[in-house]
């Protein structure tokens, strides 16, 4: 390291104590002492309900589409969404684990086994390959907002969008969306793969006619020469992970969707009942989306927090110094080596990490080794398998009680703790083949017993 960089890291370093932990890869809490009411914070974002709402409209007009070439939607009508559960097992496990109670009630958000990609980046991604498709087809006079779009189900339609092409870069899962989805319209479409991702993923798409680049380097290496290629191209479009409104504004519709599934389990979230949600982050758009969208319906009410691995905790580094995507993990010394592949991320959108800066509650670290002790623990209680990045979540509730008085105290909401829920965001994990879920639970076992 450069002497100059020595001399910055020394002075965030003294700014920032945590920054030591953080260097150190001990698992931490930060809370975000930025984090402002409702209707002073979110209120700065170019973003709005009324984007949200749109997003939202445009996901039912595709729906008649989805449900046609994605049978296994039909049961909701081509809308993509997943199961809310409660997981009181796991609940009953967590405590003993940790020797720490936890007030509320606890439901597993099951994003993993969302319909076409199992897994959050079927929201986002999905909604962005839709909207490009819709935008050019209306752009040529192939299609009106009020047809009924499984017309797009035709060789007239896969004709025209093979045109055109898309291009993204991923660690995995969003490659898997935009590859499965933009397949499917008939563009043509290539995916720039870091060297996170594994190999069933890219097998995967090879097999649907997705043309698959591999790198050796990490995330943004793979989102970097996606770039490239698509500036080059008039008639690509490129899927910028790292910055794109459409991507966020698909994940933020998960939050009405979520509010009537609250509503049908008879929970409420006001005043007196808050509500807590824990999501996995790699770049932040998933998570970012979601929390906004929560915020929107929810104001003061819920409390999210996002949870990284140890070795790629980009976004907590960038939230806490404020530097957002003017730094990088690697740069303080910690490798982004993580087996969490979906969180497998060195430098935070900027987008996205000064959209949260006034209403995110907090990031935490969490190691490999919990991960896989979490993912085997959730095997046993409630016979669900999630991935080892959607695990992340899990140990949220734990962090907040045992680390976060603080923030509870705060926010006037020791008392209300007993009538609070708790939301985990299982981002990703029915799509992973048996053999390799296996390997997983294996795992868990292991660190289990040390
Ligand atoms: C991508 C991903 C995330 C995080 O989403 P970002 O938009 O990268 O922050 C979390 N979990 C899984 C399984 C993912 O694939």
């Amino acid at each position: 390291m450069k002497e100059i960089e020595c001399r910055n890291l020394q002075t965030l370093k003294d700014h920032y104590p945590l920054l030591n932990k953080l260097i150190s890869m001990e698992e931490i809490l930060w809370l975000n002492p930025n984090v402002k009411k409702y209707k002073t914070g979110i209120g700065n974002s170019p973003l709005t309900q009324d984007n949200v709402e749109d997003a939202e409209e445009r996901l039912k007009r595709f729906a008649p589409y989805i449900a046609r070439v994605f049978p296994e939607t039909k049961k909701l009508n081509g809308i993509i969404e997943s199961p809310l559960v409660k997981i009181p097992s796991m609940k009953q496990s967590l405590e003993q684990n940790y020797q720490q109670p936890i007030l509320g009630e606890l439901l597993l958000k099951c994003d993993s086994h969302l319909p076409i990609s199992g897994s959050i980046k079927a929201r986002g991604g999905i909604y962005e390959v839709l909207k490009h498709a819709e935008e050019l087809a209306l752009q040529h006079q192939l299609l009106t907002i009020q047809d009924d779009y499984s017309i797009l189900d035709s060789d007239r339609f896969r004709t025209f969008f093979s045109q055109y092409s898309i291009a993204v870069g991923s660690t995995g899962n969003l490659g898997l969306s935009i590859g499965i989805m933009s397949a499917k319209l008939g563009f043509n479409v290539t995916v720039h793969m870091s060297a996170d991702a594994k190999q069933w993923k890219k097998d995967l798409l090879r097999g649907k006619n997705v043309h698959v680049i591999e790198y050796e380097a990490d995330y943004s290496k793979a989102v970097e020469e996606g770039r490239i290629q698509a500036d080059g191209d008039p008639t690509c479009y490129f899927v910028d992970d790292e910055n794109s409104h459409d991507l966020f504004l698909g994940y933020a519709v998960a939050a009405s969707r979520l509010k009537k599934q609250l509503e049908e389990l008879e929970i409420t979230i006001d005043e007196n009942h808050p509500l807590f949600v824990y999501l996995p982050c790699g770049v932040g758009g998933g998570p970012g989306g979601i929390a906004f969208g929560l915020k929107l319906l929810y104001q003061d009410h819920v409390h999210c927090f996002f949870a990284e691995p140890t070795h790629s905790p980009c976004m907590l580094l960038g939230l806490m110094t404020g530097l957002h995507d003017k730094i990088s993990v690697q740069e303080i010394g910690i490798d982004n080596e993580t087996d969490a592949d979906g969180l497998a991320v060195g430098r935070a959108s900027g987008f996205v990490g000064k959209t949260m800066e006034p209403f995110i509650s907090g990031n935490y670290t969490i190691s490999d080794e919990q991960l896989y002790k979490l993912l085997k623990e959730l095997v046993d209680t409630e016979g669900i398998h999630l991935e080892p990045s959607a695990l992340a979540g899990m140990i949220g509730p734990i962090k907040l009680y045992k680390e976060g008085a603080d923030y509870l105290l705060k926010h006037n909401l020791t008392e209300k703790m007993s009538k609070g829920t708790h939301i985990v965001w299982g981002t990703g994990g029915n799509m992973v083949p048996k053999e390799m879920m296996k390997q997983y639970y294996q795992k868990g076992l292991n660190v289990t017993r040390g």
